[in-house]
C-alpha cells in the first residue's frame, strides 16, 4: 500500500491492515479489523450497530472513538439512455457527483476526486468556482460502493471505474492511489486495475509517479487541442506543462505499464475541430501506443462553445484513423441530464444560493 496520510477516525480510507492495527491498539483482536473491513466494503454497513458479529460493547466503543458517515443521496437524475447521475452529500455537507453509465459489457461508474477543481479548463463547469477541497480515498471508494449497492438492487454490479468526474485526480495523487488500491482489495470490491481509468488534464510529474506505482490502470489524458497555443488557451495547465512534456510523460506511462494511453478530445465547433487540427493531432500521436476518444461537446450554459456538427466529427475521426491511429467517437450518454462533469453540482448550488 502506498503511504499516504489518513485522517484520524477515517475508517473508510483505511486498509484491512490499518483497521486491524486500530483494533489492536484498542485491546481487541486484530481479526475485528478484518470484520470491520468486510462490513464496510462487502456489507455496506452504515454504522457500527449493523456489524452484528461484534459484541454490543465494541460497537458502542467504536461509535464513540471512530465515528464514520457514509455518503447520502441528495438528488438523482436518470436519462432515457439509462445513465444515472447522483448528487451525494459528504459528511461536511459538501456535494459530489457520481455517474453510473450502462454499456454493452455492464456498468461503469464515474467518480469525482475533488470538490470543485483548480485547473480552470475553459469548457468545464467544475472549474467555474475553483477547488473547494480534496476528497479522501474513503469518500471516492464510497461513491463506487454507493453505485454498487444501487446496482445490486437491479441484480447488477459495477464492472468499471473511471476517475473522470469532478476534479483533477492527479492533483489529489496519494488519496487517488490509495482509493484504487482499496477498491482492488480482494475482500473489498475486488475490481481489476485493468478496469480502472484515471484521467488527467496533464500534471506531468504525477503521470510519471503514477507510472512508477506499477498499477496497470488506463491513463486518460484530456488533450482537447493538438498544439500549445490552442491548448494553453483552453487549459491553463498547458502553460506549466506544455505538450512536449506531456507527450514525454504519456510515453513513459505506456512504456512502464504496457498500457495504451487514451487521449480524450472534446470537439468544439470552429475551435479545435477542423481538418488542420485532426492532422496536427495525428502528427502529435504518431508512433505512440495511443487511442483517441472524440467527445461531442455537451453544452454548458456558462460557456460559449457550440457542438461540432456530426459530419465534422466523423470527418475528424477519419483523418485521425487514416494516419493509423485508433480513434472512436464517444456515445453521448446522459446529455439530457447535464452529464458534463460539474453541471449537476453547479445547478444544485444555484438552486440553494441563487
Ligand atoms: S475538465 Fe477536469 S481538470 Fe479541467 S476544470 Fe474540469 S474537472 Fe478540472
Amino acid at each position: 500500500m502506498t503511504v499516504s496520510r489518513v485522517e484520524f477516525g477515517d475508517v473508510l480510507s483505511m486498509t484491512e491492515d490499518e483497521l486491524a492495527s486500530v483494533m489492536g491498539t484498542r485491546g481487541a483482536s486484530r481479526f475485528r479489523g478484518r470484520q470491520l473491513f468486510e462490513g464496510l466494503w462487502r456489507l455496506g454497513i452504515q454504522n457500527y450497530q449493523e456489524l452484528t458479529v461484534w459484541p454490543l460493547a465494541l460497537r458502542e466503543e467504536m461509535t464513540q472513538a471512530y465515528p464514520f458517515q457514509r455518503l447520502r443521496q441528495v438528488h438523482e437524475e436518470t436519462s432515457p439512455d439509462g445513465t444515472v447521475k447522483f448528487l451525494l452529500a459528504l459528511k461536511d455537507g459538501q456535494r459530489v457527483e457520481t455517474v453510473v453509465l450502462p454499456h454493452r459489457y455492464g456498468y461503469s461508474v464515474c467518480v469525482s476526486s475533488q470538490v470543485g477543481c483548480a485547473m480552470g479548463c475553459k469548457f468545464c463547469a467544475s472549474g467555474l468556482k475553483g477547488r473547494v477541497r480534496q476528497l479522501t480515498a474513503g469518500e471516492m471508494a464510497d461513491q463506487v460502493m454507493y453505485a454498487d449497492q444501487w446496482l445490486k438492487q437491479k441484480g447488477q454490479r459495477v464492472s468499471r471505474v473511471d476517475v473522470m468526474g469532478i476534479g483533477e485526480p492527479l492533483d489529489n495523487f496519494e488519496a487517488v492511489v490509495r482509493f484504487l488500491e482499496l477498491i482492488h482489495h480482494p475482500r473489498g470490491l475486488h475490481l481489476s486495475y485493468r478496469h480502472m481509468t484515471v484521467s488527467t488534464s496533464g500534471i506531468v510529474p504525477n503521470i510519471r509517479r503514477l507510472a512508477d506505482q506499477g498499477l496497470p490502470v488506463t491513463l486518460a489524458v484530456s488533450l482537447h487541442a493538438p498544439n500549445d497555443a490552442l491548448r494553453s488557451r483552453l487549459m491553463p495547465v498547458n502553460r506549466a506543462y506544455p505538450l512536449h512534456q506531456l507527450m514525454g510523460a504519456a510515453r513513459y506511462f505506456a512504456e512502464r505499464t504496457g498500457r495504451r494511453v487514451t487521449y480524450e478530445y472534446l470537439l468544439l465547433k470552429d475551435v479545435n475541430d477542423r481538418d488542420q487540427h485532426a492532422e496536427e493531432l495525428a502528427r502529435l500521436l504518431r508512433g505512440q501506443l495511443a487511442h483517441v476518444n472524440l467527445i461531442p461537446w455537451n453544452p454548458v450554459a456558462e460557456h460559449p462553445f457550440q457542438p461540432s456538427p456530426s459530419g465534422r466529427v466523423q470527418r475528424f475521426q477519419r483523418i485521425v484513423q487514416q494516419a493509423g491511429i485508433s480513434c472512436t467517437i464517444r456515445k453521448e450518454l446522459g446529455q439530457e441530464i447535464e452529464a458534463a462533469c460539474g453541471q449537476l453540482r453547479l445547478r444544485e448550488e444555484e438552486r440553494v444560493s441563487p
